[in-house]
């Protein structure tokens, strides 16, 4: 069964095709209106959210197909006990496919491994969100035209953003790619994305706490709101929760064709002044997404019965995951899965924190 559960699940290949997909969709809407018909995309939202779910939605309903679904965990049997993996199986009775979020890393993973139907990740805890990654790059190519030999700079919580892992980790199959990490040190990015992603493929990074210094190198600034639901001390949030804020002065010391995404919501960390400088690109990244969405609905469904390749996986009855934010935590009777890093330590196969 293909899924999508994280970004490396799609080859370079298919990101560009899903790119010129997306591009033929905005030219030519009614070509795609009824590609779905008959088709049933189950959103199962077990946390908040705005744009995923809705666009999710309305990709669908743009491919002439069908919704179903729940937007909060509580309202699902979920909050009987039911495990991902049951509810997974159920849905796979009534839809064709499932775009699901969830508070837990590893969710969606155990979900495509339980469904008869494609699963896509909307969103695992602090882990990835591959689907905004596509957003993501859609909006930089339409507007850079390219990847190659970009510099991106990541501004404020790179250790709970998921989007911020994810995007990283596609940037890092591209060529001469910079990576810019702006955050306090409390929310640096996990040592996983680090090792495996930006030091195992030899890109080039700089780390900083001010954005000042290095906002006259980027070429897309991509800001992040503090994730306040993943902090376990109140304290602590509300000490880093304005640790950065874009402003126009700050603008005007960045590259005339600079653009700033964001993968929204936004709280404080960009002033709205800045909505009205035509680098200020967020709102249309909320608009690619959905067409981003129609692309990846359509190649998934078409491609349903092909089989994903097995994992590396062992199983380790000697290693515990002490991410409390990892679905083993809470579903005790998953199998204990770790992959050896290229670090050569062993890290979790569903949250991928070292053991
Ligand atoms: N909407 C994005 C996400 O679901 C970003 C955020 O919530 O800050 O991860």
């Amino acid at each position: 069964m293909r899924s999508l559960i994280d970004i490396f699940d799609l080859s370079v290949e298919e990101v560009n095709g899903l790119l010129d997909t997306a591009d033929d969709i905005i030219a030519n809407p009614a070509k795609y209106s009824t590609a779905c018909h008959g088709k049933k995309i189950a959103t199962l939202f077990f946390e908040p959210s705005t744009r995923t779910r809705l666009s999710f939605e309305a990709a669908m309903i743009e491919l002439g197909g069908n919704v179903l679904g729940f937007e909060a965990g509580g309202n699902s049997s979920s909050s009987k006990g039911e495990s991902v993996a049951d509810t997974a199986r159920v849905v796979s009775c009534y839809a064709d496919i499932i775009a699901m979020r969830h508070p837990l890393a590893g969710s969606a993973y155990v979900a495509s491994k339980n469904a008869s139907i494609p699963v896509i990740n909307a969103g695992d805890g602090s882990h990835s969100h591959p689907t905004q990654t596509l957003a993501d790059l859609c909006t930089i190519r339409r507007h850079k035209g390219k990847f190659d030999g970009l510099t991106v700079g990541f501004c404020g919580d790179l250790k709970y953003g998921r989007t911020v892992h994810s995007l990283i980790q596609a940037l890092s199959r591209y060529t001469g790619i910079k990576i810019v990490l702006i955050s306090p040190k409390e929310l640096k990015l996990p040592e996983y994305v680090k090792y495996e992603t930006i030091k195992a493929n030899g890109m080039e990074y700089y780390e900083t706490e001010s954005m000042t210094e290095v906002i006259g190198d980027l070429d897309v600034l991509y800001m992040t709101r503090i994730q306040h639901e993943r902090f376990a001390s109140e304290e602590e949030y509300l000490r880093l929760k304005d640790s950065y804020v874009l402003d126009m002065a700050k603008m005007e010391g960045a590259k005339s064709d600079l653009i700033v995404l964001h993968p929204l919501p936004r709280v404080n960390e960009i002033s709205t002044a800045v909505d009205k400088d035509p680098r200020a690109c967020y709102f249309e990244q909320v608009l690619n997404a959905k067409y981003m969405r129609m692309a990846l609905i359509l190649k998934l469904l078409a491609e349903k019965d092909t089989e994903m390749p097995e994992t590396d996986a062992e199983y380790r009855e000697d290693l515990t995951c002490d991410n409390k934010g990892c679905i083993v935590t809470t579903e005790q009777e998953l199998p204990h899965l770790f992959r050896k890093g290229a670090d050569g330590k062993y890290r979790c196969l569903y949250c991928e924190h070292r053991d």
